[in-house]
């Protein structure tokens, strides 16, 4: 009989007691319900501030992740952000090192950057800035000098470009139905998926000593052939699975071998993630509910090969069964190794 400690696999049970982290969370929460469930679940937390509203909403998420950083030091690491308003004074990018050594001073593993570079942001011009722009090369510059990873949220999900018929998770369906200022369907004259695509691409060809975290799987989730040419094209990229392993789950639908393939190729370059987000307004019961579940669905998924259904999904899948090594990697030591984080683990 196969003892367990020499087993190839993990297995359902040892869910609580393998070390994890999440690396894309969002959470200002201060009533203890995310910290206790990270805890009991054996997570450490990647808590990330994003450019998505104004300057002061900047600040106020910055706020609450070095809140929470010093208060549960072993739990989280944090990832700041700067806002783009101020683009077209004269001293946008010198004030923005600046604040940026200010998060480093504080702990920051990372700096973040939002799809309203690209999609929403205009200069004084009424022009789109896109993330290639060479007012941003210093600032990305200083963040590798300092040692600093940036995370891209660029571009969008395929699906934003497609119509509500031919996007392949239910989750975005249901987004783009009751956004549709960002389904870019609807919006032709904007940016294609493609040129957005290719102007993170260019950064990344101007940037190759940057360490670079493309958020949800670097906007390449449809396709694990279409991500892995990016990631044979940059040795320092590596991309986290937030909120969209749905789309990993229909791909291993339709191909669960070049899927699970694709995941031992690249176990040095996947980061587990989520892209929960909690602010304090569920009740800490239900929200510790919905995070667990979300956590055990993708561990079943990462560590089995039991047939299981999603609601992002319609039709049943067979879980990736990865070795425990793979294992290892994507859901601890990735994290440690591009964050640079929890420094002496
Ligand atoms: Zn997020």
């Amino acid at each position: 009989m196969a003892c367990q400690e020499t087993s190839e696999y993990y297995t359902i049970e040892d869910y609580s007691r393998i070390k994890k982290v999440d690396t894309h969370i969002h959470t200002s929460a201060d009533n203890g319900a995310f910290e206790e469930l990270a805890k009991r679940d054996n997570f450490q937390l990647v808590n990330i501030v994003v450019d998505t509203k104004d300057p002061q909403f900047v600040l106020d998420q910055y706020a609450s992740r070095t809140r929470l950083k010093t208060e549960y030091p072993d739990v989280y690491e944090f990832i700041t952000s700067f806002s783009v308003e101020t683009w077209d004074d004269e001293d946008f990018v010198e004030k923005t090192i600046a604040w940026l050594d200010e998060g480093f001073e504080a702990g920051a593993v990372g700096v973040k950057v939002w799809k309203n570079i690209g999609m929403e942001f205009r200069d004084k011009n009424g022009e789109l800035i896109f993330v290639d722009d060479p007012k941003l090369d210093p600032i990305f510059d200083h963040i590798e000098k300092r040692g600093k990873t940036l995370i891209g949220h660029l571009a969008e999900p395929k699906n934003c470009w497609l119509p509500l018929e031919e996007m392949i998770v239910n989750n975005d369906k249901d987004y783009f139905r009751d956004h549709q200022k960002y389904h870019m369907y609807l919006h032709p004259e904007m940016p294609s998926y493609e040129e957005q695509i290719a102007a993170r691409d260019r950064m990344l060809e101007k940037h190759p000593n940057l360490t670079f975290v493309g958020a949800h799987m670097g906007s390449l989730e449809h396709d694990v052939d279409e991500l892995a040419k990016r990631l044979d094209k940059f040795p320092n990229m590596a991309v986290d699975l937030a909120a969209r392993i749905g789309q990993v789950f229909y791909q291993t639908i339709h191909d669960r071998e070049k899927v699970r393939d694709f995941f031992i190729k690249y176990q040095d370059r996947l980061l587990y993630a989520t892209d929960i987000g909690y602010g304090g307004k569920q009740e800490a019961e239900a929200f510790q509910a919905f995070a667990h579940e979300t956590w055990m669905l993708d561990w079943k998924f990462f560590v089995t090969d039991e047939w299981m259904t999603s609601d992002r999904v319609d039709e049943k899948f067979q879980g990736l069964k990865l070795p425990k090594e793979v294992v290892d990697k994507i859901f601890y030591k990735n994290a440690i190794k591009w964050f640079k984080m929890f420094p002496g683990e």
